[in-house]
C-alpha cells in the first residue's frame, strides 16, 4: 500500500501546475487534499463577502477535481496550527507537503504547524509555488533584498523561468476505515458562503475555479494581450486580464501564465504588441516584487515603511472617510471607483491609485483605513499588492519618488475623457455635459437637480496643505 500524503492547500486552489502537489505525487500515489477554514481569518472585521464567494465556490471546483483524479479534497473549518498535525496524525499520514507563503502570518502558522508535526514523527515538505521566483531567489548585488522596483525588473526578468509542472492524476483515495477517522478528526462537508455569513448576490468579474481562470487567461491573451499598453490605463475599457482573483488564490498557476505570455511573443506580428505582452509581464512582476518585499519587510503590514511617514499629522476626519467609502466625495471620477468597488468587489488600477492618492494627500486620512476599506471590499485583496498600492500611494513606501500627487481632473481629463467610466458607476451624472464630470466643476444647481454632492473639498487648498504638513515632517528628520 502507498503512503499516504497530505496537501494542504492555502493559495493553490488548483490540481495543476501546482508544484507541491505534483512533488506529493510524485512521492507516492496516495495523495489527498485539505484545506482549512481558517477561524482566525473568518472571523477578521476585513474579510470581503465577495473574496469569500470566490474562495468558496474555487474549493467548490477543487473538490470536483480531486474526484476526477481519483482522491479528495477533505475540509476542516478549525484553527490549522492544531487541526493539520491532528488530521494528520489520525490518517497516519507519512508526510504533509505545502507551498510556502510570504505572509507574516502564514509564515509563524506555518512555523507552528511544522513544530508540531515534527513532534508527531510527521514529515514535513515544503516548495515555493506561488511566484515564479522565490525572494530567496533574487538579491541586489550586494546580496541584500531589492527596495526598488526597476533593478528588480531587470534582474527578475533575466532569469529562466521555469514550465508549468504536472496536474495531478491517477491518485489513490482513503479506503473506508480512513475515512471514518477523518470524519472523527473534523472533516466537515464544505459550507456556502451564506453558512459562514458573508452574502453577496453580485456577479463576479471572474468566475472562481479553475476552468474559468484558465478560459479567463485564454481569452485575454486572445484579445486584449496585444493591446494593453493603449488600453490598460483606461478604466472604461476592459483592457487586464481580471485574473488578480485567481492569482491571489492561486487557482491559476503562475507558470502557467508566464508560458502564456512566452507563446503570445512567438506570435506577435508587431513591436507594438511585443511591448504590450512585456508590459504584462512587468505587472507579474510588480506582484512579485511586493510577495518579495513582505517576505524580507513583514513590518510594511503594519504601517508606512518610510520613517518620515510614520507619524504623519493625518486629519483623519470621520465624515470625509464616510463619504470616500461610500462615493459621494463630489470628485465623480473618484466616486465612480468607490462605487465600482462597492457594487462588483473590483477596482480599475488606475482607480485605485486614484482613490488612495485621494484618500491620503486630499483628503489627509492615515492610508492604514482605505487599506482596510479595500480588504473589506476587494474579491482579489492580497496582502502584499494591496499594501504596496498603498504606501505607493501614500508615498510612505519603497518608491524613490518622495511626493506624488494626482490632480483628480486630470487624471479624470486623460483617462475617462468621455466620461463613461463616470456615467457607468455613477448613474446620476449619466445626462451630465462630459465637460463638466471630468473636470469636477459641476455648476452647483446641477449637482443639486440631479442630487450629486458638492466637492467635499477644495483639491488646491488641500495639496498645498499636504505638501506644508510634508515639509514640515521633513524638517523634523
Ligand atoms: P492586470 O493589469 O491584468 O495585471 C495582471 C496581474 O498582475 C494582476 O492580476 C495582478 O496579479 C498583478 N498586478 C498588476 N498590477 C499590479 C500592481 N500594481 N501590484 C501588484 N500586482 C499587480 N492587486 C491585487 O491583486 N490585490 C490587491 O489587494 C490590490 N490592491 C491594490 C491597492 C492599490 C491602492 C493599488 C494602487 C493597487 C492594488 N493592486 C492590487 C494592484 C492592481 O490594481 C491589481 O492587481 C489590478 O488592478 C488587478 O486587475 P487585473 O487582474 O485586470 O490586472
Amino acid at each position: 500500500m502507498s503512503d499516504l500524503i497530505l496537501f494542504w492547500h492555502r493559495r493553490d486552489l488548483r490540481i495543476s501546475d501546482n508544484i507541491g502537489l505534483a512533488a506529493a505525487r510524485k512521492r507516492s500515489q496516495k495523495v489527498v487534499g485539505v484545506f482549512c477554514l481558517d477561524p482566525n481569518i473568518l472571523e477578521r472585521d476585513d474579510v470581503a463577502p465577495a473574496r469569500m464567494v470566490y474562495m468558496i465556490g474555487s474549493l467548490q471546483s477543487l473538490k470536483e477535481r480531486y474526484q476526477q483524479a481519483g482522491s479528495q479534497l477533505l475540509i476542516l473549518h478549525d484553527n490549522p496550527t492544531q487541526a493539520i498535525p491532528a488530521l494528520a496524525a489520525a490518517l497516519n499520514a507519512k508526510a504533509v507537503f505545502w507551498n510556502w507563503d510570504v505572509e507574516p502570518y502564514s509564515k509563524e502558522r506555518d512555523r507552528i504547524v511544522t513544530e508540531t508535526l515534527k513532534t508527531k514523527g510527521i514529515e514535513v515538505q515544503n516548495n515555493w509555488d506561488q511566484l515564479l521566483h522565490s525572494p530567496e531567489d533574487i538579491f541586489t548585488g550586494s546580496n541584500k533584498p531589492y527596495t526598488v522596483y526597476t533593478p528588480f525588473w531587470r534582474n527578475w526578468s533575466s532569469k529562466p523561468k521555469t514550465e508549468p509542472v504536472e496536474e495531478l492524476k491517477d491518485a489513490e483515495n482513503l479506503t473506508p476505515a480512513e475515512q471514518e477517522a477523518a470524519h472523527q478528526s473534523g472533516v466537515v462537508e464544505l459550507p456556502t458562503a451564506k453558512d459562514l455569513g458573508f452574502v453577496w448576490d453580485n456577479e463576479l468579474v471572474t468566475q472562481p475555479g479553475e476552468a474559468a481562470a484558465q478560459e479567463k487567461l485564454e481569452e485575454f491573451c486572445d484579445s486584449h494581450l496585444g493591446e494593453y499598453k493603449e488600453q490598460r490605463n483606461f478604466p472604461a475599457v476592459h483592457g487586464t486580464s481580471q485574473l488578480s482573483a485567481a492569482l491571489k488564490f492561486g487557482v491559476i498557476g503562475i507558470r502557467t501564465v508566464w508560458k502564456a505570455t512566452e507563446t503570445a511573443l512567438e506570435n506577435s506580428r508587431s513591436d507594438e504588441e511585443q511591448s504590450s505582452i512585456r508590459g504584462w509581464q512587468q505587472e507579474l512582476a510588480w506582484r512579485e516584487f511586493y510577495q518579495h518585499a513582505m517576505y524580507w519587510f513583514p513590518e510594511l503590514a503594519e504601517g508606512a515603511f518610510r520613517e518620515l511617514l510614520q507619524n504623519f499629522p493625518y486629519e483623519n476626519n470621520e465624515e470625509d472617510f464616510q463619504a470616500w467609502c461610500e462615493g459621494r466625495t463630489g470628485y465623480p471620477i473618484v466616486d465612480a471607483a468607490m462605487r465600482q468597488m462597492n457594487e462588483i468587489g473590483w477596482m480599475h488600477n488606475r482607480c485605485r491609485m486614484i482613490v488612495a492618492n485621494f484618500l491620503t494627500k486630499d483628503l489627509l486620512i492615515d492610508p492604514r483605513k482605505g487599506e482596510k476599506y479595500f480588504m473589506q471590499k476587494l474579491y482579489d485583496w492580497d496582502l502584499s499588492a494591496n499594501n504596496g498600492g498603498w504606501q505607493w500611494s501614500a508615498s510612505s513606501g519603497m518608491d524613490p519618488k518622495p511626493v506624488r500627487i494626482f490632480n483628480p481632473a486630470t487624471q479624470a481629463q486623460k483617462f475617462d475623457p468621455d466620461g463613461d467610466y463616470i456615467r457607468e458607476w455613477v448613474p446620476e451624472l449619466r445626462s451630465v455635459d462630459t465637460e463638466y464630470l471630468v473636470t469636477g466643476k459641476i455648476p452647483a444647481l446641477e449637482s443639486e437637480a440631479v442630487g450629486y454632492p458638492a466637492p467635499i473639498v477644495d483639491h488646491n487648498k488641500r495639496q498645498r496643505q499636504y505638501k506644508e504638513r510634508y515639509q514640515q515632517q521633513k524638517e523634523q528628520f
